[in-house]
C-alpha cells in the first residue's frame, strides 16, 4: 500500500467561516478523513503533518522554505509521495523552490490548494485534493517531480503561475504541457516527466535572499534603479523585460547595470510576457544586454527564476558554475 504524508501549510484550502467574525479561519487538517471521508476510498495510507505557523501564502519567506524542504527530507525514506497543501498566492513560488532544493527526486510531490475554502459547499478544493491523492497514490507511473495540481491538470511546478484570482483555473503553464490531464480517466503524459534519477536524492538546505525584482516599464526612472542597484548586499536581480528581452538602449539604463554587473552582481533577464521567451540578441534592444553580461533565463518564468537565484547564490560559490546554473535547466524549469 503506498505511502503518502499531506503537509498542511495553511492557505484558502483549510479554511472554514468563524461563527462569530465572518473571517476564514484554519481548521483541524489532522480530521482530514472527517472532513473528506472519500479520502478512506482510496488504497493508500494517508498522514497527515501540519507545519507550523499556518500561513496564508502571503507571508511564505525563505526561512518557511526550509523548514518545508526539511520534513520533507526528514520523511523521504517513509513515505512514496508527499502532498503539499498551500495557498495559491505563492504556491509556483514555492514549487520551483522545492525543485531546486530537493535534487534528484525520486518521488512525486503534488502542491494544491484550492480558491474556495474546503468547508465551503461549491469548494473547488474537494476535487483537488481527491485528485492529488489519486495521482500521488498511482501505481500506473512514476513522476518524479514537484507539482502543482490544480482543477483538472497537473503541471510541471517550477512552470506555473497564478494567472486567476477569481476562477478555479487559476495557474498557468505557457511554456511547458502539463504533464497530466483529468477527465474520466487520468491522462498521463510519460514523455513530458523529467527523466528517473539514478544519483541519490540530495536535500539543499540554504538560500540566500538578497535578490531583487525589478520589472521594466516606460518611464522606469534612473534614481528608482540606481537605488536598488545600490542596496548593501544585493547579489542577483531578476530583471523583467518585454517581449523577448527586451529593454531601452539609453546609456544611462545601460551603464547602471554594467556597474552592477562589474560589482558581481548577477543579472538575470525573464520576459512579462506569459509564454514565450527570451532570445538576447534578436532585437538591438537586447543585444547590449548580452554584451555587459546579462544573464538570459530563457523561457523560464520571474517565480521560477527568483527562486532558482535565492538557491543558487546560496549554495554553490564559482561565478562561471552559477552562471551557467542559471543559463541551463537544472530542474526542467527551462526548455532546451
Ligand atoms: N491568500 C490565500 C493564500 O494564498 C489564497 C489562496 O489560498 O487561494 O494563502
Amino acid at each position: 500500500m503506498k505511502k503518502v504524508l499531506v503537509i498542511y501549510t495553511g492557505g484558502t484550502i483549510g479554511m472554514v467561516k468563524d461563527k462569530h467574525s465572518g473571517a476564514l479561519l484554519p481548521f483541524d487538517m489532522s480530521k482530514i478523513h472527517e472532513t473528506l471521508p472519500v479520502l478512506k476510498e482510496f488504497n493508500c495510507i494517508l498522514d497527515s503533518f501540519r507545519l507550523d505557523p499556518i500561513i496564508d501564502s502571503a507571508n511564505m519567506n525563505p526561512q518557511y522554505w526550509l523548514k518545508l524542504v526539511n520534513v520533507i527530507e526528514k520523511n523521504y525514506n517513509l513515505y512514496d509521495s508527499f502532498i503539499v497543501l498551500h495557498g495559491t498566492d505563492t504556491m509556483s513560488y514555492t514549487a520551483s523552490m522545492l525543485s531546486f532544493m530537493l535534487e534528484n527526486l525520486q518521488k512525486t510531490i503534488i502542491l494544491t490548494g484550492s480558491q474556495l475554502p474546503l468547508g465551503m459547499i461549491r469548494t473547488d478544493g474537494r476535487d483537488n485534493i481527491i485528485g492529488a491523492v489519486e495521482i500521488a497514490c498511482t501505481d500506473l507511473v512514476k513522476i518524479p517531480e514537484v507539482c502543482i495540481f490544480f482543477e483538472d491538470k497537473l503541471y510541471r511546478g517550477n512552470r506555473t503561475t497564478k494567472i486567476n484570482a477569481e476562477y478555479f483555473e487559476a495557474f498557468y503553464s505557457g511554456n511547458y504541457p502539463s504533464l497530466a490531464k483529468v477527465g474520466i480517466n487520468i491522462t498521463y503524459k510519460k514523455h513530458l516527466f523529467l527523466p528517473f534519477p539514478e544519483k541519490d536524492f540530495k536535500a539543499y538546505n540554504k538560500l540566500d535572499d538578497n535578490v531583487a525584482l525589478i520589472k521594466l516599464y516606460p518611464g522606469l526612472n534612473k534614481e528608482y534603479l540606481k537605488s536598488i542597484l545600490k542596496i548593501k548586499g544585493l547579489r542577483g536581480v531578476v530583471l523583467e523585460t518585454f517581449g523577448a528581452g527586451n529593454a531601452p538602449t539609453e546609456k544611462w539604463f545601460i551603464d547602471l547595470l554594467k556597474k552592477a554587473i562589474k560589482n558581481d552582481i548577477y543579472i538575470y533577464n525573464v520576459t512579462q510576457c506569459k509564454s514565450g521567451s527570451v532570445v538576447m540578441g534578436h532585437y538591438e534592444t537586447s543585444a547590449h544586454l548580452m554584451e555587459i553580461g546579462v544573464i538570459s533565463g530563457k523561457d523560464i518564468t520571474t517565480e521560477s527564476a527568483i527562486a532558482k537565484m535565492m538557491f543558487c547564490l546560496g549554495n554553490f560559490q564559482n561565478r562561471e558554475d552559477i552562471t551557467k546554473m542559471l543559463s541551463s535547466s537544472l530542474r526542467g524549469e527551462i526548455s532546451e
